[in-house]
């Protein structure tokens, strides 16, 4: 009996001291490292790519030799912390094997590696940053933990986030390389995308000049720091007591969301007829997830336009209920209405189709208006102009038949004074005639006077003789 209680309180005392180290091992894999002991944090960061594997290329721009440059910049912001190591896993641009890059980890018994990625998809349509973290135990939370600070700085800069996510190969390990090498090595890993290289939205991010990239570099950098609660006294920060999030550890894998929202649903709230802007209420909801992109089609889908950030009033994996927009389109066309909501694993799940009566073109009908009073207005003015032609043929026909009657009536007038002439004509021969005759006589009686005075003169000389 006494022998059995020694036994009990020595497997009490044993499973006390068993319970300690249980919590201490506990806290151990899941605090970040500083808090630990005075052992230098080592950091591994893995620029992307390299040598011959280039990355994405875009626009000019080169994935590899970003990386490069923003690594770099990590590092040496990174140094500036008090208690870490930091290397990189390729200095120059050179080829290395994914294996390679997390044995390097592995061999220098990193605490973290960083891997540094740029994005580009295949349609050239996504924007904003992402994280991929490993899909099981430990691995899962710290990434997650680190993440989740890293996505904040995104946000700080304005950079739309996409999320942190797993992602699974077929066998259900992870999809990417540098995870599951790095897990196999024991060495927690991030991937960190950056932004995309291949969108508008993601541009002025990185292509105002390489201050942009040591800036990214810098970034990564604090959030590395403030994930390991480091200090600098050279940059006058100290992170020691930086709240870092908490992540449970994952019971098994953590999937990614393989399905699509399993809301979409869009109603034409308004619609202005002069100017064509119809105003859209969307309706999108994810219960694995959160809704990530919108995009709208006014061709039935034939075409989109380039994908909307959906609001996120709360948080960067809380998405709001609805999304209201405002559209504008194009008049006197059939326009069918069909929306699309991704997730954050870009599943797209499809709206409800909405017919939309052509919207008759304000311009055109004003034209048309103008065109119709102008026609009018011609008509009438042609209506004048042939009434005016017409009183015009009236009076010229009516000065014509005055014409004609005034020299009808002057004809009658010249017959008339015609027939008044003959008479005078007639007068005048006789009167002609009448004083011929007279002067005849006159020269007659002159004659025959002066005739009888000489016979007489004649006759009375002879007689004197
Ligand atoms: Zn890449």
């Amino acid at each position: 009996m006494k022998q059995n209680q020694y036994l009990h309180s020595r497997l009490k005392y044993i499973i006390w001291i068993f319970l300690f180290f249980l919590l201490c091992g506990a806290g151990i894999l899941c605090t970040p490292a500083a808090a630990q002991a005075d052992q230098p944090i080592v950091i591994v960061i893995d620029p992307g790519h390299g040598g011959e594997n280039l990355g994405a290329e875009f626009d000019g721009y080169t994935e590899k030799n970003m990386t490069l440059i923003v690594a770099k910049a990590m590092k040496e912001e990174l140094e500036k912390y008090e208690g870490v190591v930091v290397y990189l896993t390729h200095e120059t641009d050179q080829d290395m094997t994914i294996k390679d890059r997390a044995v390097f980890a592995g061999e220098r018994n990193a605490d973290f590696l960083f891997c540094l990625h740029f994005n580009a998809s295949a349609e050239h349509n996504l924007f904003g940053a992402e994280v991929w973290v490993p899909a099981s135990g430990e691995y899962y939370a710290k990434a997650y933990s680190f993440a989740q600070i890293q996505m904040d700085e995104f946000s700080d800069i304005g950079l739309y986030s996409r999320g942190i996510k797993t992602r699974l190969n077929d066998k259900d390990e992870n999809y990417y390389g540098i995870l599951r090498y790095c897990t196999s090595e024991g060495v927690p890993a991030a991937l960190i995308e950056h932004c995309h290289m291949d969108q508008d939205k993601d541009k002025k991010f990185y292509q105002l000049g390489e201050e942009q990239l040591v800036a990214f570099g810098r970034m990564d950098a604090t959030a590395a720091a403030k994930y390991f609660r480091l200090r600098s006294d050279i940059l006058g920060v100290d992170y020691s007591e930086y709240p870092v999030p908490e992540t449970e550890l994952p019971d098994g894998l953590v999937r990614p969301d393989k399905t699509e929202p399993e809301l979409c649903r869009i109603e034409v709230t308004q619609i202005n007829e002069d100017t064509g802007e119809v105003t859209i209420r969307m309706e999108a909801e994810d219960a694995d997830s959160y809704i990530l992109y919108y995009r709208y089609s006014i061709d039935g889908g034939e075409t989109y336009i380039l994908p909307e950030e959906w609001p996120r009033p709360e948080a960067w994996n809380e998405s709001a209920p609805d999304c209201s927009f405002t559209i504008k389109v194009p008049f006197d066309e059939k326009i069918e209405l069909l929306a699309s909501a991704s997730n954050g694993f870009d599943k797209w799940a499809e709206s409800n189709l909405i017919e939309i009566d052509p919207i008759p073109d304000p311009e055109r009908l004003k034209e048309e208006l103008y065109e119709e009073q102008e026609e009018a207005q011609e008509q009438e003015e042609a209506q004048e102009q042939e009434e005016a032609q017409e009183q015009e043929e009236v009076q010229e026909q009516e000065e014509v038949q005055e014409h004609y009657e005034e020299s009808q009536y002057l004809e009658i007038q010249a017959d008339e004074e015609e027939l008044v002439d003959d008479g005078n004509y007639a007068d005048k021969n006789l009167l002609q005639v009448t004083m011929i005759i007279v002067v005849l006589i006159i020269c007659i009686i002159f004659i025959s006077f002066f005739m009888a005075r000489a016979i007489f003169l004649l006759v009375r000389g002879n007689k004197k003789q």
